[in-house]
């Protein structure tokens, strides 16, 4: 089910201080799509998510879920969050520890009173498919942290809700358990076709679980896109810098080519990618990521965007060193094969990627 986000704002008060949470958002979130909000603490993501529950009331705007508008401030609407056909799974999961994994599960579905036999079937149907099947007397305190969101996510799935909606679900876990959990979510969302809307921090996650991502800044909207747009080809330099490792430099439009857009930058003339909407002359921000730069040896002449730049650090992170390059006193970020013979100090000759030179417009 589609939603629709209409000029949502809201602000907070708090010692006396205004806090704007949300400024003017328009988004719609297509039907059937992991849709992740990802951007720093405090940007918005948990208000905005509670405002598509139903648990936060905007200031002003309109909220539409599928055909259904679900708030609005002019037209008078408020529809209560259980009435939205929506479920949320919470970064604590919110399980009852009290009660076994059957009762945590069939909770939804009891509130509703539906019958034993309907509840039975639905739970087991539920279980089956989130692989805790034969767990169901199992108090909820004796299951681990990834079993545990597991339970969660079946609480949240049982009801067959229209949206389903995650607030930070893995941030409890550690990292291999969060990796994981991570490949087992995707495909299990995947598979049910089901809306999902997902808020998180953390970019692996966003970029590895979602059909789209929205950046979020001060609560507002910077930019929406695929996985792979938001990475390879961001517009914004502040969604470049969030998503991954950017080397971010300064320069002028010199010449546009068939192929090439030419920049003079502060470590030289570079080839990059072509972009629709710059001309000659114009000031530009090219940003190029490390696993685009590439050591070269021997030979280089034949070639284009090679700099020379010296080694200023070297950190060995396992599958490469992380080195810093000074070109011309620029700073760069790349990386090196853990393999490869430099040390600091080192003078060598890096290729720029010149499809991998992006340039970005805001
Ligand atoms: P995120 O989920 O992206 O970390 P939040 O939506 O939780 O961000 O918060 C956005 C901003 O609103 C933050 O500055 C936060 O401190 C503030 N905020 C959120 N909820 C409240 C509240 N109930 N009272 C006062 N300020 C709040
Ligand atoms: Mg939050």
């Amino acid at each position: 089910m589609e939603i629709r986000i209409k000029s949502v704002s809201k602000d907070f008060f708090s010692e006396g201080k205004k806090i704007k949470a949300l400024s003017n958002v328009d988004l719609t979130i297509p039907a059937n799509q992991i849709f992740t909000l990802l951007g720093p603490s405090g940007c918005g993501k948990t208000t905005l998510l509670r405002c598509i529950v139903g648990l936060e009331t905007p200031d002003s705007g309109e909220i539409a879920i599928g055909e259904e508008i679900v708030w609005s401030k002019e037209k008078n609407i408020f529809v209560p969050p259980e009435k939205r056909g929506l479920s949320m799974v919470f970064q604590t999961y919110a399980i009852w520890p009290h009660m076994t994994v059957f009762d945590n599960v069939a909770y939804p579905l009891q509130t509703r009173k539906e019958s034993k036999e309907e509840i039975r079937s639905k739970v087991e149907k539920t279980l089956r498919f989130v692989q805790l099947e034969g767990f169901e007397n199992r108090p909820a305190t004796k299951l681990s942290g990834g079993q545990q969101q597991r339970v969660a996510l079946a609480r949240a799935l049982v009801p067959e809700p229209k949206v389903i909606l995650f607030d930070e679900p893995l941030s409890n876990l550690d990292a291999k358990l969060r990796e994981e959990t991570r490949k087992e979510l995707r495909s299990f969302l995947t598979e049910l076709k089901i809306t999902a809307v997902y808020v998180t921090h953390d970019r692996i996650e966003a970029l590895s679980l979602s059909d789209a991502i929205a950046v979020m800044k001060d609560g507002r909207m910077v930019e929406i896109g695929t996985p792979k747009k938001i990475y390879f080809g961001s517009d914004h330099r502040f969604v470049a810098d969030f998503i991954g490792q950017a080397n971010l430099i300064n320069g002028k439009v010199a010449a546009i080519e068939d192929s090439y857009t030419i920049v003079d930058s502060s470590i030289g003339t570079i080839s990059c990618q072509k972009s629709p909407d710059t001309s000659v002359g114009n000031a530009v921000t090219l940003c190029i990521r490390p696993e685009f730069i590439k050591v070269m040896e021997g030979d280089t002449s034949e070639e284009i965007n090679i700099f020379r730049g010296r080694v200023e650090s070297l950190l060995f992170v396992g599958d490469a060193y992380e080195a810093e390059i000074i070109i011309k006193a620029t700073r760069l970020i790349i990386r090196i094969e853990p393999t490869a013979i430099v040390e600091e100090g080192d003078e060598i000759a890096l290729a720029f990627d010149p499809d991998h030179c992006f340039l970005l417009s805001k």
